[in-house]
């Protein structure tokens, strides 16, 4: 068997097609232009990448964003007061901050700062307990975007039992919650394996879907999965590769040449998952700006 591949870029693009049409109608019906704000403190060169990324992403849906870049030695008061002036900036519906913070900025204290109404991110506590208490709120992008990609390619997760490698609290923790939802789009029975797990292929071997987010190469290898099973890498791992000018390439948390081979559908990586999540926070983005609408 060779497996379909779960082209991210692709669906990612379906999806930013629907949203500049609905932003289109945004602006034509209520004058509306859905605005995100972007917090930068310090130049890691991963983050500064990201947050190229999502400018470009606003840009590309027409989605208005206002950069806030700022040194590393930003006092943790002044970025708390920039958190409280986009709280009540009607321009912004979204506010983003990159992480990882530097070290004397308390991580939490900033987030939970964030209007939980514009935390395009889902990871204010509010919107955390919303979303597993089943509201429709905002739901964190990668593991949403891990939804959409399935159910976009008619893969459907009701009934299914699937198996999570990984329990952070940006994507293995809120995907079980979201996968076992009552209701059409989730109701799947879910297990979900971490450095705790006794024996991961015992429960790997079970599963419909497997959803690889351990952070590590080769957490998923063939012998771990049944024929037929469909398998979403969410893992980005930076291996050495002297044939490539950086001196490294990215591969993902399974072993993709070998699984493609018993799988019936597979994400790779780059250009699975990770397209999938910038292209979540440009819905919530939207979502947080269509609730404006409402409460006039
Ligand atoms: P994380 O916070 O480091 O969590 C990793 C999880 O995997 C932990 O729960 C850990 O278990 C578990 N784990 C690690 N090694 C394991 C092993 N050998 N066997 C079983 N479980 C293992 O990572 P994360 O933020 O969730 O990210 C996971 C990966 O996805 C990373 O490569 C990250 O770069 C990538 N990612 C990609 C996107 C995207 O958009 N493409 C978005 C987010 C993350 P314990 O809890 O027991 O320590």
């Amino acid at each position: 068997m060779s497996a379909k591949i779960l082209d991210g870029k692709a669906t990612a693009a379906e999806m930013r097609s629907e949203m500049k049409q609905e932003i289109e109608q945004l602006k034509r019906d209520h004058k509306l232009i859905p605005g995100l704000a972007v917090v930068l403190v310090g130049e890691n060169p991963a983050s500064v990448s990201y947050v190229t990324g999502k400018r470009k992403a606003c840009a590309e849906v027409g989605i208005f964003s206002r950069e806030e870049n700022h040194p590393a030695t930003l006092a943790e008061d002044k970025l708390l007061a920039l958190i409280d002036e986009l709280n009540h900036d009607p321009k912004i519906h979204g506010i983003l901050v990159q992480l990882p913070l530097p070290k004397h900025i308390d991580e939490k204290k900033v987030l939970y700062a964030i209007d939980p109404k514009k935390d395009v991110d889902g990871f204010h506590p509010f919107n955390v307990g919303e979303m597993m208490i089943g509201e429709d709120t905002f739901l964190p992008c990668t593991p949403h975007g891990i939804l959409q990609i399935l159910t976009r390619n008619g893969i459907e997760t009701a009934s299914r039992h699937v198996v999570i490698v990984g329990r952070s609290n940006i994507v293995g923790k809120p995907l079980a919650m979201m996968l076992m939802q009552k209701s059409k789009t989730a109701n799947a029975t879910v297990t979900v394996c971490h450095t705790g797990t006794k024996d991961i292929a015992y429960h790997t071997r079970q599963a419909d879907i497997v959803v690889a987010a351990a952070g590590r190469p080769n957490t998923v290898t063939a012998d771990m999965v049944r024929d037929g099973v469909v398998v979403v890498d969410v893992g980005v791992n930076r291996v050495e590769d002297a044939t490539r000018k950086s001196g490294y390439r990215l591969v993902g948390d399974v072993d993709f040449e070998a699984i493609s081979q018993k799988a019936s559908a597979i994400t790779p990586v780059p250009g699975g998952v990770g397209p999938m999540t910038i292209t979540m926070l440009l819905y919530n983005t939207i979502k947080s700006a269509k609730k404006t609408i409402t409460q006039k």
